[in-house]
């Protein structure tokens, strides 16, 4: 089962991964957190990242094929995969179908989680997210028990430094711009499909596991 799973920031892409990788017992592949990882760690990756991160811009594509090529090439990607965050360009989409081609793999679905801009800058301005497990909380649609504690661990939370009000703007607009190409190129492969993604997280996850099935929506 190869995935691409798309929608802005904020539209709970991150949530549905969790659920699908668990299902299907699938490697959750999302650049981000590698990238986020990467920073943690001080590694020379991270350094390459972290200026574009911090400016909501796009880290460049040599960088990001590169990360995706390494990961896709180890063994738990043998059953499938499921890619958050990647592609986000049309080059890199190309250079995913070359490198999935060279490893005698395709990609079976890209499933695009559709919500409104303006839900979207709600959600994400609104996130935090545990700094122990990294678990995402929101303080008014999804708030922990005690302010600014995790509930699961009671790690500190802490807000991404590109949630900010002024980088999240910009993150949607570099988004959009990009994505919609992003969405023709699949349509065009017949491999697309778009998602409601301001039902409940729980019918958010039926259409999904429905459409993975094979089924409608
Ligand atoms: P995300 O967690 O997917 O919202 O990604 C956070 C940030 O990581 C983005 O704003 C980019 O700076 C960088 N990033 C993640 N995935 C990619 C990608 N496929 N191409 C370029 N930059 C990326």
């Amino acid at each position: 089962m190869n995935i691409v799973l798309m929608g802005l920031p904020g539209a709970g892409k991150g949530t549905q991964a969790d659920k699908i990788v668990e299902k299907y017992a699938i490697p959750h592949i999302s650049t981000g957190d590698m990238f986020r990882a990467a920073i943690k760690d001080g590694t020379e990756l991270g350094l390459k990242a972290k200026s574009f991160m911090d400016q909501g811009a796009l880290v460049p594509d040599e960088v990001t094929i590169g990360i995706v090529r390494d990961r896709l090439s180890k063994p738990d990607c043998e059953k499938g995969f499921l890619l958050d965050g990647f592609p986000r360009t049309v080059p890199q989409a190309e250079a995913l179908d070359a490198l999935l081609t060279d490893l005698g793999k395709s990609i079976e679905h890209v499933l695009n989680i559709q919500v409104e801009q303006d839900e979207l800058i709600k959600r994400l301005t609104g996130r935090r997210i545990c700094k122990v497990c990294g678990t995402a909380y929101h303080l008014v649609f999804n708030p922990p028990a005690k302010d600014g504690l995790c509930d699961k661990d009671g790690g500190e939370l802490y807000q991404r430094a590109d949630d900010n009000p002024e980088t999240v703007t910009n993150r949607l607009e570099v988004n959009m711009k990009q994505t919609q190409p992003l969405l023709d190129f699949y349509d065009n492969k017949g491999v697309l499909t778009n998602i409601d993604g301001q039902q409940d997280i729980t019918k958010v996850f039926a259409d999904l596991d429905a459409l993975l099935q094979g089924n409608r929506i």
